[in-house]
């Protein structure tokens, strides 16, 4: 009842914060120098379109994809020249090492231009190769995130992932393979799947543990408007009620040879990289269909590849839609988002809003509280047991809104 009624005002706070101004001319944030920031780097090309990803991805095409990195290189010289600067740079996707040559120059190009101290790349299990995984090293990456999703080759067949991303044994092997690389090597697994039993969680968990990776990132699967029709068709009607089961055994098994870094994120480490929205209060998106926030402004490039790669021909910023957050809204996306990290230091947050802190963020402290999800100790807010698969809650209607607000895009 509480986690239906959590996930329903969610829904309803996040599809609200994605209705963008429409009609109005997009605002660019104004220039920050601080190096705390992070810039997010989004490369949507992937080889295969798995059914149940409601990613911003498209079928990878060699010659688009060339005129699409060299895009992105003009787009970080804007924001150069706009005397922005980032600390760490996170390369999401779909799939951005498609093209290695690609992205070690855009990645040289980044770090010629700005301070950054941290580069995350996400990758695919079949790229897990020495050849690539050399030039990831020579460029500077600390965390590179495989997306496993799970080791049940009758799962990864009915996700169109087999034949194209490999096996769970073989996939086990090559996580194997590439521990030591980085300073943090991530494995993203998802759970849930309406054809997911207790035993077949068990077992890749049991898989996960042999392989040493240093990090796990579990998530909820996510089903956007976009996939819910296809995601039904091919796996099932998602169940949200053994979500809740399915995430407290993760949690039992991966503790204590793991520790929480967020809600759904376990590191083996205690400095590890962890999700950039809580480590990072603000991030610039590049990239099409990027979403960045910066100074209370919530903002979005343009979807259409082709668009953003003509936009930035003619040294545009290629957005196409901004928000500007209400203090209300910028209060509470820092409360739910920090403490996503597990704990929220109440001085630093009062010292950057003052009174209007408790003003606004009362009723939903206390809700939680009163829910068992929260406790508090000596100036900061903790998440309980029960308050981390709340927040696991309300970061899946998170990342839904957001995946809603592209399939609204592309109409
Ligand atoms: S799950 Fe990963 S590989 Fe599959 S379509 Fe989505 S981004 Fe691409």
């Amino acid at each position: 009842m509480i986690c239906r009624l959590i996930a329903q005002e969610a829904r309803r706070v996040f599809s609200r914060s994605m209705q963008f101004e429409a009609g109005l001319h997009p605002h660019m944030p104004v220039c920050d120098t601080s190096g705390s920031r992070l810039l997010y780097i989004h490369v949507p090309f992937c080889e295969q379109l798995c059914p149940y990803c409601s990613f911003n991805r498209v079928r990878f095409e060699e010659s688009l994809c060339r005129k699409y990195f060299a895009a992105l290189r003009n787009e970080l010289f804007l924001y150069k020249e706009r005397s922005y600067n980032f600390g760490g740079i996170y390369v999401g996707g779909g799939t951005p090492t498609v093209l290695m040559d690609e992205l070690e120059k855009t990645l040289e190009t980044a770090k010629d231009y700005f301070s950054v101290r941290e580069i995350s790349v996400e990758t695919n299990p079949n790229h897990l190769t020495p050849d690539r995984l050399m030039v990831l090293q020579r460029v500077g990456v600390n965390r590179l995130s495989v997306g496993i999703q799970s080791f049940d080759d009758n799962l990864l067949r009915a996700m169109g992932r087999f034949e194209k991303y490999g096996s769970g044994s073989k996939n086990v092997e090559r996580l194997k393979a590439t521990t030591g690389y980085f300073d943090t090597l991530n494995a993203d697994m998802i759970f849930n799947f309406p054809i997911q039993t207790d035993e077949g969680l068990d077992r890749d968990l049991m898989l996960l543990l042999e392989t040493g990776v240093d990090q796990v990132t579990y998530y909820p699967l996510m089903v956007s408007d976009l996939t819910r029709n296809i995601v039904e068709k091919t796996l099932g009607i998602v169940d949200y009620r053994k979500e809740r089961r399915m995430y407290h055994r993760i949690v039992e098994r991966l503790l204590p040879e793991y520790r929480f870094s967020s809600a759904w994120c376990f590191s083996r480490k205690e400095s590890m990289i962890d999700e950039y929205i809580v480590d990072y209060d603000e991030y610039a998106g590049v990239g099409s269909g990027s979403i960045g926030y910066m100074n209370g402004i919530c903002y979005a490039n343009t979807f259409d590849l082709q668009e953003y790669i003509e936009r930035l021909k003619r040294n545009e910023i290629p957005l196409m839609a901004s928000r500007r957050f209400s203090l209300q809204d910028r209060i509470r996306y820092d409360f739910i988002m920090k403490l996503f990290g597990l704990e929220l230091a109440i001085a630093p947050v009062r010292a950057q809003y003052g009174k209007r802190l408790i003003r606004y963020l009362w009723p939903d402290i206390a809700a939680f509280m009163i829910a068992g999800g929260l406790r508090y100790r000596r100036g900061t807010l903790y998440l309980t047991g029960r308050g981390r698969y709340y927040w696991v809650i309300m970061m899946r209607e998170f990342f839904t809104a957001v995946n809603n607000f592209r399939a609204f895009c592309l109409g």
